[in-house]
């Protein structure tokens, strides 16, 4: 059972023009075995909450607090967030030139687990969980991320959810870009993970369409970096329906 707490965050980026501040008082718990949305238009901090939980150096936490079962997550290293059993997959992953897939996956599951995974099992689970997601066995071989559509990112992303097996997930616009056939299989992936291993999920997403696929049983809504609303299922289906405009001032652009 894992906790994750965040607390009255805000968070400033730094830019050419100073200090710029985009979280402003973020409160929200996900405990392992729940699935929450957080929904909202676009610049809303919705990848600036996300990335602060990675532990992206761009973003400082000017107060508030984070923890995962109490323990202090903003004064973790990157890799040590990943070891206490974070995952973060996000909307614009980097390329890694010159590593393989299967070494990355092997490298990550090794640092994660504190010890080389036993080799037959693992080989198997790789083939197993790459099949699940339709992914074609010269994938193995390639350099992540270095050239791949935006479905193999996204599906190299849930193979790593998969197989690294974290306790808390957060999933940054993983239905940008896929066509319905992708979003099916990446949403089955997030489902398998949750039922084979109690994981929370914190899915991110501009779109209620993945919400058909994967079930949130709470959703928050995020505008100028604050949740302004929350509820269950249901206030998905009526932003589908009535879309952010009620939120936003009389008049704002919308992009
Ligand atoms: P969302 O994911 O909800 O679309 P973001 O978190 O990406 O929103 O962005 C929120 C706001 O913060 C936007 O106005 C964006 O321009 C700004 N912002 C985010 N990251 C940076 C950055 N690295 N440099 C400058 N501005 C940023
Ligand atoms: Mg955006
Ligand atoms: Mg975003």
């Amino acid at each position: 059972m894992a906790v994750l707490e965040i607390r009255d965050l805000h968070v400033s980026v730094e830019t050419d023009e100073g200090t710029t501040p985009i979280l402003n008082g973020v409160t929200l718990t996900i405990s392992s075995g729940e699935t929450h949305a957080i929904m909202g238009p676009n610049g809303s901090g919705k990848s600036t909450l996300a990335a602060t939980i990675a532990g992206h150096p761009k973003y400082t936490v000017t107060s508030g607090s984070i923890t995962l079962d109490g323990e202090d997550v903003l004064e973790m290293a990157v890799d040590e967030r990943a070891r206490a059993g974070l995952f973060l997959a996000m909307q614009y992953p980097v390329e890694i030139p010159g590593v393989t897939v299967t070494n990355f996956l092997r490298t990550a599951k090794t640092a994660i687990d504190g010890e080389a995974p036993a080799i037959r099992t693992w080989t198997k689970d790789v083939k197993e969980g790459m099949k699940n997601l339709r992914m074609d066995e010269k994938f193995a071989s390639r350099n992540v991320n270095e050239g791949f559509s935006g479905g193999e990112k996204k599906r190299h992303e849930i193979l790593q959810l998969e197989l690294l097996k974290p306790q808390i997930a957060i999933l940054d616009e993983t239905d940008s870009g896929l066509d319905v056939d992708a979003l099916k299989v990446v949403s089955e992936g997030v489902n398998r993970a949750k039922e084979s291993s109690e994981l929370g999920v914190l899915l991110i997403t501009h779109y209620t369409r993945i919400l058909r696929y994967i079930k949130p049983e709470f959703v928050h809504v995020m505008v100028a970096g604050k949740v302004v609303e929350e509820g269950g299922p249901e206030l998905a289906d009526r932003l589908e329906a009535e879309g952010y405009e009620a939120y936003l001032p009389e008049g704002a652009p919308i992009e």
